[in-house]
């Protein structure tokens, strides 16, 4: 029965439709038309999390896209490096995880734009020098997403990256969370788990599971990035129906 429940409240996947305005420099999974996932990790590096995953997703030879912070890629550069270097994507998750929503409560927008551009920009430092390279995709904590937030990101170059599904912060079995992962692989999905974080154990143990699943199932793993290419190949009309967050996704503390 605890299972059913969390099914019904997790697993609802809307069709939401974005105004032109916030779609051009959004992106959030698309229709594809080929079996494509993306899985993204964040709130890393995380210590005894981010080394084993990548031994995993190396073993299976998955690339994935990593929204690291900037204060964590500071004080673990050789994580974020070795996972750039083999290939996987690196994006900003803002300097210290900074809650948006939270933040809208005490402060003007002028304020937090301000804040959005100074965090994104220390982030994206502490990133740079771990990396060589300049990330191009921002993930805002808790999904934070506003008309003003996706313009400030695009003008700093970036492309705000939200999710299809994501569940990992909710208490749950090994079991629980590998089945409501494999039912949220689709064609185009951006599938969101957290590498950060002291209590993600079961996420990494689950994810050689998840991956030996959709690779039978036909999938192939792409970056966020290289999803965004495909689905501009596709010839995608940004005004059309997107898969987006599922209900819930602003909402709790973890993200
Ligand atoms: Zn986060």
């Amino acid at each position: 029965m605890r299972m059913r429940v969390l099914v019904a409240v997790l697993s609802v996947a809307l069709l939401t439709l974005l105004p032109d305005s916030i779609s051009a420099g959004f992106f959030s999974g698309f229709r594809a038309n080929r079996k494509v996932v993306a899985l993204t990790f964040d709130d890393g590096p995380g210590i005894g999390n981010t080394a084993r995953l990548l031994g995993i997703l190396k073993s299976y030879g998955v690339k994935a896209t990593f929204f690291v912070t900037g204060s964590l890629a500071m004080a673990h550069p050789q994580l974020v490096r070795k996972a750039a270097e083999e290939g996987h994507e690196i994006g900003n998750h803002l300097w210290n995880h900074e809650n948006f929503y939270a933040l809208s409560k005490k402060h003007s927008q002028e304020n937090m734009e301000k804040m959005l551009r100074d965090n994104v920009r220390r982030a994206e430092k502490a990133i740079s020098e771990a990396t060589g390279s300049v990330p191009r995709l921002l993930r805002m904590p808790h999904g934070y997403c506003r008309k003003w937030a996706v313009r400030a990101a695009e003008e700093l170059g970036y492309t705000v990256v939200n999710w299809t599904f994501g569940c990992d912060w909710n208490k749950m079995t090994i079991q629980e969370f590998t089945i409501l992962m494999k039912d949220n692989i689709k064609p185009g999905a951006v599938l969101l788990m957290h590498d950060g974080g002291s209590k993600k154990r079961v996420t990494v143990d689950a994810v050689a599971e998840i991956i030996t699943y959709a690779k039978t199932a036909g999938y192939d793993f792409v970056t966020v990035s290289e999803m965004m290419e495909l689905e501009a190949g596709q010839g995608v009309q940004k005004d059309l129906p997107v898969l987006r967050k599922q209900k819930g996704q602003n909402e709790g503390a973890a993200r």
